[in-house]
């Protein structure tokens, strides 16, 4: 078994881990980091940024990001099922947590952006390449870490820890495996955990949310996030909480392919369930999370998102009414034709028929008949207003011509959230609300704040939350560290 000394270990290096390990770093303790996977960044090396509330950002570009004002309308939203004070302190820091990204790490971001047009300007789009695109989560991981290891953080890659080890009740160390097989044991004063939740790990996601991986749940599963940390904490003592998902809506095969058919099909067009009918207004379609969440009360858990030839051209000609910074492309003038190799190729989220019978068969809708007076309903509405769940006028387009195209959408998430108890020191707490002397934890591990659903209107909510409660963890563990 090797053995080694530290003063704070961090257990997972993504955002939160990253964050945490260079905190503790920079103030002073020395760190050593398990990280289960060949490469730090965890689930964010995908996304593109965090969030901020008032930065210098918001200001340059007038945008109005209050502190008050958003975290009423965050108390609001969850009716107060969250950690009032965790939130306070989160929302508070975050603009020095994005400063202290640019100027003490070296990230550089392109602005501060919303997700879609009713949400708030709060997304730091991390810069790439000088402008926007994806995957910038993976340059700002990089550079957080960067600033822990200049700061004496040791990386051990490849090598999952599996035990936090307690005497006397107090945290002693952690013992992972590396990639050789052999034992790792660093003893410590504190040990901060990390390690991103359980979206790989169907069985757990099933006892801990109630939801069926690829069956009504088509979450993202980051290879190596077991809900490895949520189990070590609770074998040292430390309580549990309920578990959720965050909440989005996605094709399956196609989220990931040509950028033209997610714009496409997520456009506020005919939406419409198993059973024929109109379930939402669809310019909610914008906000993943009330989608994936409406989406999952229907039928089999599946919805259609419907377009005629028509509406096809229009988009192909004009470009599509609704842009994200997701789902981007120029235009989509190769709609037509991208669908048609991508059906050649035995994609099946996507569907196209000569006549609407022929569409509802496809899609598996038993009552064509309630589909065709859905439709026909529409296409009334479509000349008058949307009397049945008050859609804009300008997202009201007839299905008249074929051929038809829909998208067959299904819940996904971006990972889970929740599973250790914290306070929003991010002490991690027993059942009864007791600290656990020396351990702590961050991230989606012990991300409860949301209450029931995932808060899109405040963008960048996840990795902002991941990278500030890692700061607040590694300063605490530090802290404890140097008392103790
Ligand atoms: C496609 C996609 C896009 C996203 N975009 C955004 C966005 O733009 N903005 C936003 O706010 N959020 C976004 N998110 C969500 C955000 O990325 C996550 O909430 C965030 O990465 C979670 O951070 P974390 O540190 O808690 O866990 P993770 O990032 O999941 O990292 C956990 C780390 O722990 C490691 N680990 C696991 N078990 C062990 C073990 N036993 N020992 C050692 N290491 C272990 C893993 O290998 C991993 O490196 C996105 C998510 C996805 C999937």
């Amino acid at each position: 078994m090797k053995k080694m000394e530290a003063d704070v270990v961090v257990i997972g290096s993504g955002p939160s881990g990253l964050a945490a390990a260079a905190q503790a770093a920079e103030n002073g303790a020395k760190v050593v980091v398990f990280e289960k996977a060949n490469v730090s960044g965890g689930a964010a090396n995908m996304g593109m940024g965090p969030l901020g509330i008032g930065t210098r950002y918001q200001k340059d570009m007038m945008v109005e990001a209050e502190v008050e004002q958003l975290f009423k309308e965050f108390m609001d939203y969850t009716h107060w099922r969250s950690d009032a004070r965790l939130v306070k302190r989160y929302f508070e820091s975050s603009a020095d947590t994005i400063a202290w990204l640019e100027d003490t790490c070296g990230v550089q971001f392109a602005g501060a952006y919303k997700y879609f047009p009713k949400s708030h300007a709060t997304w730091h789009i991390v810069a790439v390449n000088g402008g926007i695109g994806r995957n910038g989560g993976a340059i700002m991981n990089k550079a957080i870490r960067d600033h822990a290891v200049a700061n004496g953080a040791k990386f051990l890659m490849e090598t999952p820890a599996k035990k936090i080890l307690m005497e006397d009740g107090k945290v002693a160390g952690a013992v992972g495996t590396d990639a050789s097989g052999e034992e790792v044991e660093v003893r410590c004063k504190a040990v901060v955990v990390a390690t991103g939740g359980c979206g790989d790990n169907p069985q757990m996601i099933k006892e801990r949310t109630g939801y069926t991986y690829r069956g009504d749940m088509y979450n993202f599963a980051i290879p190596g996030l077991k809900g490895d940390g949520i189990n070590m904490v609770a074998e040292a003592g430390g309580g549990t909480t309920a578990m959720n998902v965050e909440m989005m809506y996605l094709l399956p095969e196609s989220d990931m392919g040509p950028d033209c058919i997610p714009a496409v099909f997520m456009q506020p067009n005919l939406l419409v369930n198993k059973l024929g009918k109109r379930f939402m207004n669809e310019e909610q379609m914008q906000n993943t999370t009330f989608t994936g969440n409406a989406i999952s009360f229907q039928k089999d858990a599946v919805a259609f998102s419907i377009i005629d030839s028509r509406i096809a051209r229009q988009y192909m000609k004009k470009g599509v009414d609704v842009v994200n910074f997701v789902h981007h492309p120029d235009n989509v003038a190769d709609f037509e034709e991208v669908v048609d190799a991508q059906i050649a190729n035995g994609i099946t989220d996507i569907v196209k028929a000569d006549t609407l019978e022929e569409l509802a068969g496809k899609l598996g809708i038993k009552d064509v008949d309630t589909f065709i007076e859905t439709v026909d309903e529409y296409n009334d509405m479509c000349e008058s207003r949307d009397s049945l769940f008050y859609k804009p006028a300008r997202f009201l387009k007839p299905i008249g011509k074929g051929p038809f195209y829909a998208g067959i959408f299904h819940p996904g998430g971006y990972g889970t959230l929740g599973g250790i108890k914290v306070d929003e020191t991010m002490q991690v707490l027993t059942q009864d609300w007791d600290p656990v002397p020396g351990l702590y934890a961050a991230g989606t591990d012990t991300c409860t704040i949301y209450g029931d659903s995932y808060m899109f209107l405040i963008p960048g909510n996840t990795m902002g939350y991941c990278v500030n409660t890692g700061r607040f963890a590694g300063e605490a563990a530090a802290a404890y560290a140097e008392e103790n």
